[in-house]
């Protein structure tokens, strides 16, 4: 396998300097994936977004832009209490310039979203429904709908009604919204171009479907880590040095994406076998990759092209 080693300078003070901006955002792994727009104008629509859903209330995080929509942050819970702040998000529009965005529901203001997989269980629920000022946003297949409501919205959890189903993103979760767009190239739009609806509850808006009763908290919220089944193991990719010091599971590695040379000899980056994640202190600050982003960052492809190359076809 071709490794590809970058050698920058660059310490934990001058990380986000522009050589390290030039390297990911037009030499390196981002650039592939918008090469019609200059980086410079992907970061500004992400970040413009991203702070207009800021004023407007909304916890908006950073995702990978990958068939698994994971957060790029490692911990997102102290989003569902607080708004991130500007500067957050200017620093996460550079270092991931063509991330998805998520919305963070059911915590912070009541934001929640119904969730329909598929036109025909949204025109069943519309029917019902109405058409409500409120805002839609058409995804690949389906289609988000919006509400602000004024109870507590409690934990996501699934409405049926027959066997259509929708999923109600409310506590424990995040829901997709523009600029993103989907693995398979598919943009997220808004089609009603409106605030979110405030309503009492959610049952207003969900007459005639019956709350299914079996999806407990823990499948819905936890969103415990579980590794992408693949081909290849991190430790194949970053071989452990020697047993991290703090954290069981974990090993200290060196990192093939920084010149690592530390003046006590110890690697500035970590593998976890158990969840198959890597992390570099010096390059990435509070995030994680799996083996598909090591596998794509180190053979210069997107992550969807190291998804399709490592999967596990079942
Ligand atoms: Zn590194």
């Amino acid at each position: 396998m071709k490794r590809v080693r970058f050698f920058i300078r660059h310490d934990r003070h001058d990380r986000h300097d522009t050589n390290f901006i030039n390297l990911f955002c037009r030499g390196g792994v981002y650039s592939y994936s918008t090469p019609q727009r200059s980086v410079n104008t992907v970061m500004s629509t992400l970040l413009d977004f991203a702070l207009k859903y800021l004023n407007h209330g909304l916890a908006v995080i950073p995702l990978w832009r990958d068939a698994r929509k994971n957060p790029h942050l490692k911990d997102t819970l102290e989003f569902n209490h607080r708004l991130p702040t500007e500067a957050e998000w200017r620093r996460w529009a550079r270092v991931w310039p063509d991330a998805n965005v998520g919305a963070i529901t059911g915590y912070w203001l009541n934001y929640v979203a119904l969730d329909f997989d598929d036109q025909l269980t949204y025109d069943v629920w519309r029917k019902k429904a109405g058409e409500l000022p409120t805002w839609i946003i058409k995804t690949r297949r389906g289609y988000h709908v919006w509400f602000k409501v004024q109870d507590d919205p409690g934990h996501s959890r699934l409405f049926v009604r027959g066997d259509l189903e929708v999923l109600l993103r409310a506590k424990g979760g995040y829901c997709i919204v523009p600029p993103s767009i989907h693995h398979t190239g598919a943009p997220y739009h808004t089609i009603n171009k409106t605030l979110p609806l405030t309503i009492p509850t959610i049952t207003e808006v969900l007459k005639g479907w019956q709350e299914k009763a079996n999806l407990t908290e823990k499948s819905t919220i936890a969103r415990a880590y579980v590794p992408t089944k693949t081909t290849v193991r991190i430790e194949d990719l970053i071989p452990p040095i020697k047993e991290h010091p703090n954290y069981r599971g974990a090993y200290l590695a060196w990192c093939p994406f920084h010149d690592d040379k530390t003046p006590d000899g110890t690697p500035s980056a970590w593998i976890n076998i158990k969840e198959q994640r890597f992390g570099c202190n010096v390059c990435f600050d509070r995030q994680y990759w799996d083996v598909v982003n090591v596998y794509a960052m180190l053979n210069s492809m997107t992550n969807g092209a190291a998804y399709k190359t490592l999967r596990v076809r079942a």
